[in-house]
């Protein structure tokens, strides 16, 4: 056997081989792009067989298998314009024409019999190149339009076609030339048709490794960029994201992801396609569609938790052609998104052109939604996580304040009963001293308004959160006098504390809710005091100050206490916000007295602000316009 005679057996081998391999692929999964792979390697595996056969008899073949044998050589071509056709790369005139010239070169070969003229094999052979060079080049634009593996594979059949229509060139060339030239050619040519069956087997039926190789960058591309999809807030951002990367990966056609929707009974899409037909006809379409009582094959996906794969939709789900047309859309494929056994939706993919690697395709499709069922499963899975432990901490705020507040009630109401039990003894005794009796019952009277003040305080938040029967009664106030009042207060029950007022003017007046504004300056104080346990000076300054051309009035509150770690500072109004420092020390609080401080002040049209360094006290000022906005005076 000589090498040309070796490698002419191999690339034969190797066709017959992809023969099987494409013909097992049509069987399975029947359409029109499946059946014409499936013919164009036929022809070629019969006109192989057919030489094997006869020269394994010895004998030459008759004339009518000789014909039968160039009319399938001739008919390759155009199987290779049908397959254009498939993904709308060829126009019907082409492929009319050569529908023409193969019947007229299949005439010619029949009549002329055994001696096929020079000029007649000539103009064959220059129909056969021209039409598969064509087809090749065209084949690599339909590559070069397509993205990942699709193109991969697309490129390695169009080099197939080009490699032939080389192959046969050369042997066009032979026939024309001296024996000697025409033996090394036609070793070229087999060398040629070797590289085809490479070629169109990496194209139409690669080997398991290869298909892996080819389509993992993309698929790792969607696994590295899913990652970062389970922690991303908005949730349709990230099913949009998703479909992105997926038609990627695909890299054919649009990919949508639906999500089962409970409350309507229905697939819920993110996003729109893109309509090819005009507005008004399209919609008109769409809208006779889905009045269609059978389901979609999306939605036949989703409930029968099986893949689909539609090579021609309008003929797969008649009943809802006119939305595919709406859309353009040729073929269809659809995968269940179901993570743990729960179905969550399905990922749709559809094509405007024909597939010519359903499988492949299809297990990326599967491979891609099972993915996003997981991105999607671990986002609800965090964000159960997140409401439970949301829930826990609130059920320990709960608790945290329940206590505080019963304990902050509970220090008015221990001396309240600790007087009056020594106001009962003293009135049993013969020389009662009546100043004594109104000093003590004085006390139990601040006692009570300390306590009622606390339950006006605790109303107030309520009413300000359930944003109803909250109001300001603001009356002409001087905030001098209501800071006096309020260090006067807080100061006495406080021994190991100096509270020193700093007021530039001994009066200023503002239209203000006077009660309210007293509130405000008793947490302050008292907070002052209650984060300073080792006692010290407490500083209030009150001053006018015009901010923005407003007359106004600015207060601060300082003390040399604990202060707050600079990592809390920025959330301390808010309510229940504790410092680390407090809540870690035995420090009671119910964590909404500063939340009060900045609502009422806001509700003056004024601002707070808190500065403070951590173990060397804290700072908390406000200022407020001398007459708000709104309250207008009485
Ligand atoms: P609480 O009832 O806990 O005192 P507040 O709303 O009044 O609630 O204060 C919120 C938090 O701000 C406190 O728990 C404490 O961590 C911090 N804080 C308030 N005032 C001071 C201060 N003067 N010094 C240090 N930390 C303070």
């Amino acid at each position: 056997m000589s090498a040309a005679d070796l490698v002419q057996f191999l690339s034969q081998a190797l066709y017959a081989l992809v023969f099987v391999a494409v013909l097992v692929g049509a069987i399975q999964r029947p359409r029109r792009v499946a059946w014409d792979v499936a013919a164009f390697f036929g022809a070629i595996t019969l006109i192989v067989a057919e030489t094997w056969v006869f020269e394994a008899a010895g004998v030459k073949p008759p004339l009518a298998v000789n014909d039968a044998a160039g009319v399938l050589l001739l008919g390759l071509p155009y199987i290779l314009l049908r397959l254009l056709d498939d993904f709308g790369q060829c126009a019907s005139w082409i492929l009319r024409l050569a529908e023409v010239v193969l019947g007229l070169a299949i005439l010619g070969l029949v009549a002329t019999g055994p001696n096929v003229p020079g000029w007649m094999a000539g103009v064959m052979i220059l129909y056969f190149v021209a039409l598969t060079a064509f087809c090749a080049v065209s084949f690599f634009m339909s590559a070069l339009a397509a993205k990942s593996f699709n193109r991969r594979r697309r490129l390695a059949v169009a080099c197939g076609i080009a490699l032939l229509a080389a192959a046969l060139a050369v042997d066009g060339v032979a026939t024309a030339t001296d024996a000697s030239t025409a033996s090394d050619l036609s070793l070229v040519s087999e060398v040629l048709s070797f590289a085809t069956g490479i070629a169109f087997l990496m194209g139409f039926a690669p080997p398991r490794w290869l298909r892996q190789a080819w389509q993992a960058p993309e698929l790792e591309a969607f696994l590295r960029q899913t990652v970062s999809f389970a922690s991303t807030e908005d949730d349709t951002a990230v099913v949009t994201n998703l479909e992105q990367q997926a038609s990627t990966a695909l890299g054919v056609g649009q990919v949508w992801v639906g999500l089962w929707d409970d409350a309507q009974g229905a697939l819920h899409y993110a996003t729109d396609g893109a309509l090819v037909l005009p507005e008004k006809e399209a919609q008109a379409l769409i809208t006779a569609a889905d009045a269609a009582a059978t389901p979609t094959l999306a939605r036949q996906a989703y409930e029968e938790q099986r893949t689909v794969f539609a090579g021609d939709v309008a003929k797969a789900d008649p009943d809802h052609a006119g939305r595919y047309r709406a859309y353009g859309i040729r073929t269809l494929m659809a995968a269940p998104v179901t993570a743990a056994g729960r179905p969550i939706g399905v990922m749709v993919a559809a094509a405007s052109q024909a597939l010519l690697f359903a499988e492949d395709n299809l297990r990326m499709l599967t491979l891609l939604a099972d993915q996003t069922a997981m991105v999607l499963h671990t986002r609800s899975l965090l964000r159960e996580t997140a409401s439970a432990k949301a829930r826990y901490e609130l059920d320990e705020l709960k608790d945290q304040f329940l206590s505080a507040a019963a304990h902050d009630l509970k220090t008015p109401l221990t001396s309240i009963r600790g007087l009056a039990q020594m106001i009962q003894r003293r009135l049993t005794r013969e020389n009662i001293d009546p100043q004594t009796i109104d000093r003590e019952a004085s006390l139990i009277v601040e006692s009570t308004a300390r306590m009622a003040s606390l339950v006006d305080e605790l109303l107030d938040v309520s009413r300000m959160e359930a944003k109803q029967g909250f109001e300001l009664r603001p009356s002409v106030a001087d905030i001098v006098a209501i800071v006096r009042r309020s260090i006067d207060q807080r100061a006495r029950m406080a021994p190991n504390h100096e509270v020193v007022l700093d007021a530039t003017q001994p009066e200023l007046s503002g239209f203000w809710d006077a009660e309210r504004l007293e509130r405000v300056f008793i947490n302050l104080i008292d907070n002052a005091i209650k984060y300073s346990p080792a006692g010290g000076i407490v500083n209030v300054i009150v001053r006018p100050e015009d901010r923005h051309g407003v007359a106004g009035v600015y207060a601060a509150v300082s003390d040399h206490g604990i202060g707050i770690p600079a990592a809390d500072l920025p959330r301390i109004f808010e309510r229940f916000q504790r410092a680390g420092n407090a809540s870690g020390s035995k420090i009671q609080g119910t964590g909404i007295g500063l939340s009060y401080v900045r609502n009422i002040v806001e509700q003056h049209g004024g601002v707070v602000a808190a500065s403070s360094r951590e173990g060397e006290g804290a700072t908390f000022s406000l200022w407020l316009p001398q007459q708000p906005d709104g309250l207008g005076a009485a």
